[in-house]
């Protein structure tokens, strides 16, 4: 069990100097797993954003200024950094966020990739030439920083989620202040040790922890010196984003919810299918945009396949992150608690069957944090909560199909489009299936099509924009278009 304490934080970064709130407001954070206080952090409002944003705005030019080698160096400073840290910094995130030690310590690997892709992306921003139909004109094509860029990030990865957007928004010569979400600032104010001590400018990048995410999310918007938006979390608040940021044409990339179909053909290895399903599922005790929340099994091969799911999440230890052998680790609090508890009595109530689990973890040791077991409910219909929200936790709701056309129309019923997964070993199918889905990411018989270097997002009211890869720092430049005459 942790014991970790990170007492009092000046969490509040602005002009290279680590402070406290103007109003001098502070607020807890706490050990998921036990509820335990881990640390005081100070409490930005709209006078500290604002300052964040004067100091990012004065930054600008100068960082805009450097080659992109320049940018470039700093980048690789910060990974080496983070590499050098994954230990200590899993252990944060352990504590902070709940998850198991090892799953922390992949993501801080995960978080660290993209600082390096990105200090080599930045020196791939190419232009363009193109031939202009008068003799006398020439047409450069040049991309320059969109300017300050708002950040917002979620808890569920607290780290990795800062630099996807911070590493191709420095490298692209744009400058940040980031909102971290109020369960995690301080993996948040880790990262920024690392970025400063890397050699990031003063002002180039800057960090505003607090408990309401509302006065800093409407500075954000409505200041105009901030001219992008990057968000990620639940759709509604994107929408909300979407919606203001309107007002003043600021671009915007949004990484919101997910609804995952996992569809398993009758022709597909149920063994691999299975164990596949078990582990994206509990992925971050299925707190993770891309875990699976409609499971589709061919009739043909349902028997074999629910045996095997159900006895992988039966082996499961569910436990603190930090303790040996742990598995799965508490869900982030009472409120997806709660909803755990509603999807599964709404679904029992309207006919599905709980295989395995459905209910919260017994036990003296899982009494002051939020662990429901790993669950599994069959016959699962359309009309179901579950069916339709985002679940956001260790279910996995199970549909039986025998059709290929069929399973494509139920799995594109939803308004998500973000991860999809497919099991089948003929190729003519996985390919013909990839196309219908309507998802921005289809992993066939593989349950992470994640990388630094391919662009992860969403269609439909999965978001806007993507993520990492050569698309992910085109999100931070501006294109513009040079006419020349040469006569
Ligand atoms: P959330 O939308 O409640 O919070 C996310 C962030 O937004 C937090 O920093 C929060 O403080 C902030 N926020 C909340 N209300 C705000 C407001 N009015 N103005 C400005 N900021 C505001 O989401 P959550 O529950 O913390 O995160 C889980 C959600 O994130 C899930 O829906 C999940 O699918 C999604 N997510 C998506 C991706 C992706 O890449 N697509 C990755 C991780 C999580």
């Amino acid at each position: 069990m942790s014991e970790l304490d990170y007492g009092r934080l000046q969490g509040i970064y602005i002009d290279g100097q680590w402070r406290d709130a103007t109003s001098g407001a502070t607020f807890e954070v706490t050990d998921p797993a036990t509820g335990r206080v881990i640390a005081t952090v100070s409490d930005a409002g709209t006078d500290d954003v604002k300052a964040a944003i004067d100091s990012a705005s004065a930054a600008l030019p100068a960082w805009a200024k450097l080659t992109a080698y320049q940018r470039s160096e700093i980048l690789y400073k910060a990974h080496a950094l983070m590499m050098e840290r994954q230990d200590e910094l899993a252990q944060l995130m352990s504590t902070e966020q709940g998850k198991p030690l090892r799953a922390a310590s992949i993501e801080v690997k995960y978080a660290a990739d993209f600082l390096l892709w990105f200090a080599e992306e930045g020196k791939r921003v190419y232009g363009q030439t193109i031939p202009s139909a008068r003799a006398d004109q020439r047409f450069i094509v040049m991309h320059g920083p969109v300017g300050v860029v708002g950040a917002i990030t979620p808890w569920n990865y607290p780290i990795s989620m800062i630099t996807r957007k911070v590493a191709p928004a420095l490298a692209a010569g744009c400058t940040v202040v980031l909102k971290p979400a109020e369960q995690t600032p301080i993996c948040a104010i880790e990262v920024f040790k690392i970025l400063e001590e890397a050699g990031v400018p003063a002002g180039v990048v800057n960090l505003v922890p607090c408990l309401d995410p509302v006065p800093i999310g409407d500075e954000f918007l409505t200041n105009k010196a901030v001219r992008k938006l990057t968000f990620t979390g639940s759709t509604a608040v994107g929408k909300h984003i979407a919606r203001g940021a309107a007002d003043q044409m600021k671009r915007v990339s949004l990484e919101l919810g997910g609804h995952a179909p996992f569809i398993v053909f009758g022709d597909a290895d149920p063994k691999h299918a299975a164990t596949g399903a078990a582990m994206v599922k509990v992925l971050n005790t299925g707190q993770a945009c891309i875990c699976p929340n409609r499971i589709y099994v061919h009739s043909s091969i349902k028997d074999k396949f629910l045996e095997i799911l159900t006895a992988r999440l039966e082996k499961m230890k569910v436990g603190h992150g930090l303790s040996e052998g742990t598995n799965i680790g508490p869900l982030i609090d009472k409120d997806a608690h709660d909803r755990m508890e509603r999807q599964v009595a709404d679904a029992v109530e309207k006919g599905a069957t709980v295989a395995t689990g459905g209910k919260r973890v017994e036990g003296d040791e899982y009494a002051e944090g939020y662990f429901f077991a790993p669950t599994v409910l069959t016959d699962v219909t359309p009309e179901m909560t579950i069916y339709r929200e985002e679940t956001f936790g260790p279910i996995a709701p199970i549909i039986v199909f025998d059709d290929e056309d069929e399973v494509i129309e139920m799995a594109n019923d939803t308004d998500y489009g973000l991860a999809s997964y497919i099991y089948t070993r003929d190729i003519g199918r996985a390919l013909r299936v990839a196309e219908a889905l309507r998802f921005g990411m289809v992993g066939i018989n593989d349950i992470n099509p994640t990388s630094a270097a391919a662009p992860f997002g969403g269609v439909k009211e999965s978001g806007l924009g993507r993520e990492g890869a050569q698309e992910g720092i085109l999100e931070y430049l501006d294109t513009k278009l040079v006419g020349i005459s040469i006569s």
